[in-house]
């Protein structure tokens, strides 16, 4: 397949352009660099079915020859009010990625006959009620609060895919990320692994938002790519869960890294500055990508912030 790929400078972007290389598809990647990094191209520039273009997905979109596949992913994503590419930050851009990005390439795939692919989110359940998180849960979210930027840029999105589907029978897919991990990472985005690693890998204590007490499921991002690389070969178009359903506090994922590292500077607790709905727990229901994909996360914790650990100190420049 030819395929276009928004966000390819970003964290999962930038996989998703690797593994799809490595199946022998040509890939064009397109990015604005609001919050990816040109290192995350390199290794990808050299590959011959590679192609790159800087593009804001807002702005109407062209790409020369057919398309057989367009996956959406270009959005900023990170949730830290103190991060200059956290979406508290970039709330129109966040937006307009997510509205008019989405109608854009929804229109690419209308128009080439292409598959289609949402990048799709966990936030989309907000503070949610429904514990775990299955995907026929609608969500507890406020549309006019400060993650609203994101929460409801992606519900739109959602929507718009569906109507694609629907009304044009475009061969639609949508994706719910839950919280991963792993390389090319930006390590100033503000979230919680790229806090917590760097933190701990220059024996800092690691920064706990609150008492710690609210839960995440963290999903190493190689097992995430294979989720969604078989949804993307799937006939399935109704919204399916990707992520690690492995639940625990944000005090246990900060004690794990520390350990994990060999840091004995322990954590410190900070006020929570996105108390205002920072989601208090969140694990996915599974049972859809189990079922429709036959797939399952297979990289346990331990392992895959090892293998995040090369990356992050090759940034930070310590052996
Ligand atoms: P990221 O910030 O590393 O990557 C996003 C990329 O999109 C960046 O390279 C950025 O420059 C680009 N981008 C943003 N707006 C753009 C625009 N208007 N035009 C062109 N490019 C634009 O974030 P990520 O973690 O790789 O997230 C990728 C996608 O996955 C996002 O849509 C995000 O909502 C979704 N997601 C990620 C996670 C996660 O845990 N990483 C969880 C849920 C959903
Ligand atoms: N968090 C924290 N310290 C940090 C960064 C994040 O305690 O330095 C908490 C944050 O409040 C949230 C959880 O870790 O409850 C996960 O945050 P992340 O930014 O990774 O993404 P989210 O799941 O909120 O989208």
């Amino acid at each position: 397949m030819r395929i276009l790929i928004t966000g390819a400078a970003g964290f999962l972007g930038s996989h998703l352009c690797r593994r799809l290389l490595s199946e022998d598809h040509e890939i064009i990647g397109m990015d604005n660099f609001v919050t990816g990094k040109p290192d995350n191209l390199v290794e990808l520039s050299g590959h011959k079915n590679f192609s790159f273009y800087k593009h804001d997905v807002s702005n109407y979109i062209f790409v020369p020859g057919n398309i057989d596949g367009v996956l959406h992913f270009a959005s900023p994503a990170s949730p830290n009010p103190e991060s200059p590419t956290g979406y508290f930050n970039l709330p129109i851009q966040t937006m307009k990625a997510g509205a008019l990005g989405t109608h854009n390439t929804l229109g690419i795939a209308k128009d080439q006959h292409a598959k289609f692919l949402l990048a799709s989110t966990s936030e989309i359940y907000g503070d949610p009620q429904v514990h775990p998180q299955t995907e026929d849960y609608a969500g507890y979210v406020d549309p006019v609060g400060k993650r609203a930027v994101y929460d409801e840029a992606k519900r739109f999105a959602e929507s718009l895919t569906m109507a694609y589907y629907r009304t044009h029978e475009v061969d639609t897919r949508i994706v719910r990320i839950f919280n991963t991990y792993g390389p090319n990472m930006d390590l100033e985005d503000g979230r919680a692994l790229p806090n917590f690693l760097k933190q701990a890998l220059l024996g800092q204590p690691l920064t706990v938002y609150g008492e710690g007490n609210q839960t995440r499921s963290f999903c190493f991002v190689d097992d995430l790519i294979d989720g969604i690389v078989r949804l993307l070969y799937s006939d399935e178009h109704m919204p399916v869960n990707i992520g690690n359903p492995d639940e625990m506090t944000v005090l246990e994922f900060a004690e794990t890294i520390n350990r994990i590292v060999g840091s004995s500077a322990g954590v410190t607790f900070l006020p929570n500055q996105r108390s205002v709905r920072d989601p208090q727990k969140r694990q996915p229901d599974i049972t859809r990508a189990r079922t429709i994909l036959g797939w399952e996360p297979k990289i346990s914790l331990e392992e895959g912030i090892q293998k995040t650990i090369p990356y992050f100190k090759k940034k930070l420049n310590i052996e």
